[in-house]
């Protein structure tokens, strides 16, 4: 349902709260957040933001790289263990995911008799288990992992995805389901509209389906699935707060 994510030098936790605030208006029954800092820590929970503010309250909210999510449920009811971000059996990757994976269930078969195991009903953690077993059993990047699971992957999404192994790093992609970049001075914001970015800057980049990028502090990369170089077209917004 909604997206924020934050790579930069700040404290990402008040961004991404404060983002998901104001994704609010979308209507959502769960909300969770990643903080990336010296491995992945992931705060998630039925009910509204202030639930998960509750629920971080006391606990390590350091980290410079984060995601957030407001779940609106299409694939296992609403809980603590289907709100999003969802990390993979093995720990290398965590996602979150607005849209529809369509051909979960034949992957999630699939990953089954290879081992894996689920805590969540979703379509979501199937397609973070799916991209991690790419990653191990081809020994590629993360980048590559990704994309090639999105080559076989039918649905909608935008997405936010960080490898424990590389870890300055958030990589993003959308089809059917909008993202939007926000470009700062040594920082970038992404989201699924431009509201919780607009506070920070005023240069966007609207993602186009089957676009890929890959963000870190000071660099971005955007490319298609299949790997050819785009040239990002940077724009300037005119949105009030
Ligand atoms: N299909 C995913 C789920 O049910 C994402 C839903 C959303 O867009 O919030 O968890």
């Amino acid at each position: 349902c909604g997206i924020v994510a934050y790579v930069g030098e700040r404290t990402a936790y008040p961004i991404l709260i404060k983002g998901l605030q104001r994704l609010e208006y979308r209507g959502y029954d769960s909300a969770g957040i990643a903080l990336i800092n010296h491995g992945t820590k992931v705060y998630k929970c039925k009910g509204k933001v202030k639930d998960l503010e509750e629920h971080s309250k006391g606990k390590d909210i350091t980290g410079t790289i984060g995601m957030g999510h407001t779940r609106w449920a299409t694939h296992g009811e609403p809980s603590d263990a289907n709100a999003h971000p969802h990390t993979s059996m093995n720990g290398k990757f965590t996602v979150i995911h607005n849209g529809i994976i369509e051909n979960y269930a034949h992957l999630k078969r699939e990953l089954t008799a290879r081992g894996y195991a689920f805590q969540s009903q979703t379509d979501t953690e199937v397609l973070a288990n799916f991209i991690e077993s790419i990653y191990s059993e081809n020994q590629v990047d993360a980048e590559l992992a990704v994309r090639l699971a999105l080559t076989k992957v039918i649905g909608a999404y935008g997405l936010v995805i960080s490898c424990i192994d590389e870890p300055g790093k958030l990589i993003a992609a959308r089809k059917g389901s909008p993202l939007v970049i926000g470009v700062g001075k040594g920082e970038y914001f992404l989201a699924s509209d431009a509201t919780p970015i607009i506070e920070y800057t005023d240069q966007v980049i609207f993602m186009n389906d089957e676009d890929v990028a890959v963000i870190t502090r000071d660099h971005l990369d955007l490319k298609n699935i299949q790997n050819d170089m785009l040239v990002p077209k940077v724009q300037k917004i005119e949105l009030s707060i």
